[in-house]
């Protein structure tokens, strides 16, 4: 399944790395590793991205029509290995292997179809006046993801990076590497040109910070922490490079006091234990009215006993473990500044679930009584830890949303449509979603503030991967009257 695992792609081909260094991949669920891969260094991102760069003249100018051709391919060798890739998901990050079939596999897919319908209709070339304005493709870009969804974060770069003409390079996360792998096979099945796609895994020290500050590299898209993007950015100001930065969160979920509270404070925990909690627009503070504060706690503490914990491989586990050793236990360590602080336990808390002394399974765990300020009100814990924090009104609950440096998602829940889009209108956050509303990935996803300054998905992912030139003079000046 991983022959490939200790190679590198490159220029159309799954080459030596320039050492034999490897990092051990590890399954979560029993703490051992199942597989390794090849860890990159500088001089292996020098020939990644020679190889983008020769590349990119022809593939910047073929036609939209040789691009949706590309692009339909990979979304056939893609559902024909989409098993394949749900196992790998599933075993690399501790995933159930139901959510990686029915979330992360698809999620995936579903960038490789929207980008494919935007880029149909995408614009261009637009004429204003007498000028031209064009949309250009932006040049080599170095693509940097996290583990968390591994498939949906590359497919969500790659997709429109091919869509507007660029050639890549992909660092995967050396957490998550082999389901990037897999795209890879997948990309050279389907026919992708040599060096439009190349992939080189390592770790971010090393392989991402040589991408970040590689003179030939115009852009680097990168998703992961705000640590992580921070030091992308540092490393890219000297040579001026574009850097869209998709970073973490602390969403805000307002449950306005005339919400069906049992059906929106059950559906908020589904979505904060999702994926082990590890999602970063997952809906982490709850805020709910006072006067309903210990009701909705009671029923947060139903909706957590009710969740399956198991083995990931397992049909009907709804919670595997966290991805790391590393995860574990910063969350052990955020989970007791809550006690520390003053919070309430209400179920979970520090330590194992009953009978999983081994892999990295964290209890999930509901803190009442939250106050704004409490470390685990303001940091991203990245884990199953829901904080409900009771508001006195309207305003107050605003207030605490927005005062956070992030500002990735928000939730607001209410029996009238027209009083949660009031609440959305003053929430300062990239996405708001009313009443839970499914995902869309037609519509721009980013972050505001500390959550980055890119938009993903849809026609605006296209957007992120171009340069603007404006031809002035392109059409004869028309004189008035003329
Ligand atoms: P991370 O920042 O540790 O790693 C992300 C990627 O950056 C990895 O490939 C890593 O190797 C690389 N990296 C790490 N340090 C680097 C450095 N100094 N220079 C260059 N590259 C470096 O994040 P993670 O733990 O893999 O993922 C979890 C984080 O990602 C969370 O904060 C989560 O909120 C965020 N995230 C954000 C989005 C979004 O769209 N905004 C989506 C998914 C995850």
């Amino acid at each position: 399944m991983f022959e490939n695992s200790t190679r590198f792609y490159i220029d159309g081909e799954w080459i030596r790395p320039s050492t034999d260094a490897t990092i051990d991949v590890i399954d979560p669920s029993t703490e051992q590793p199942f597989s390794k891969v090849a860890a990159g260094n500088a001089q292996d991102v020098s020939r990644a991205v020679a190889a983008a760069r020769a590349a990119f003249p022809a593939f910047s100018s073929c036609s939209r029509v040789e691009r949706l051709e590309i692009l339909d391919r990979i979304l056939k060798v893609y559902d024909r290995r989409s098993d394949e890739m749900a196992r790998a998901i599933s075993r690399e990050i501790g995933a159930p292997i139901t959510l990686a079939r029915q979330s992360h596999v698809r999620g995936g897919r579903a960038h490789l179809e929207v980008t494919l319908a935007v880029l149909c209709e995408y614009e261009f070339d637009r004429q204003q006046g007498s000028s031209l304005i064009r949309r250009e493709p932006i040049g080599v870009c170095a693509l940097i993801t996290p583990w968390n969804w591994p498939i949906h974060q590359i497919a969500a770069k790659v997709a429109p990076a091919i869509a507007a003409g660029c050639t890549m390079v992909l660092k995967p996360s050396e957490v998550a590497p082999l389901s990037a792998i897999l795209f890879a096979e997948i990309l050279h099945e389907a026919k992708v040109p040599p060096g439009v796609f190349n992939l080189v895994n390592g770790t971010g020290p090393e392989v991402g910070q040589a991408l970040s500050a590689h003179p030939d590299v115009d852009m680097v898209s990168f998703t992961g922490s705000t640590r992580a993007g921070i030091a992308v950015a540092e490393a890219a100001a000297p040579t001026v490079k574009r850097v869209a930065q998709e970073l973490g969160g602390k969403s805000p979920n307002i449950l306005l006091d005339d919400c069906d509270l049992r059906s929106e404070v059950t559906t908020g925990v589904h979505k904060v234990l999702r994926n082990s909690g590890q999602t970063c627009d997952a809906p982490t503070r709850m805020l709910v009215p006072k006067d309903l504060h210990d009701q909705a706690t009671a029923i947060a503490r139903s909706a957590v006993e009710e969740f399956a914990i198991g083995d990931p491989q397992r049909v009907g586990t709804q919670m595997g473990p966290v991805v790391s050793a590393q995860q574990y236990d910063r969350i052990q360590t955020l989970i007791s500044a809550g006690v520390a602080d003053g919070a309430e336990v209400v179920v979970g808390g520090v330590g194992r679930p009953e009978g999983h002394d081994r892999g990295y399974y964290v209890k999930p765990t509901v803190f009442a009584n939250v106050r704004a300020g409490m470390k685990i009100e303001r940091e991203e814990i990245f884990g199953p830890v829901l904080c409900v924090i009771p508001y006195s009104d309207e305003e107050e609950a605003i207030r605490i949303a927005n005062d956070t440096p992030y500002g990735l998602a928000a939730y607001v829940s209410s029996a009238s449509l027209d009083r949660a889009r009031k609440v959305a209108e003053r929430l300062r956050a990239g996405q708001v979603f009313l009443n839970y509303a499914p995902g869309d990935l037609t519509v721009p996803f980013g972050g505001y503030k500390q959550s980055g300054n890119g938009r993903e998905y849809g026609r605006w992912a296209i957007d992120d991967f171009t340069e603007l030139k404006a031809v002035v003079g392109f059409a004869p000046t028309t004189m008035p009257g003329g």
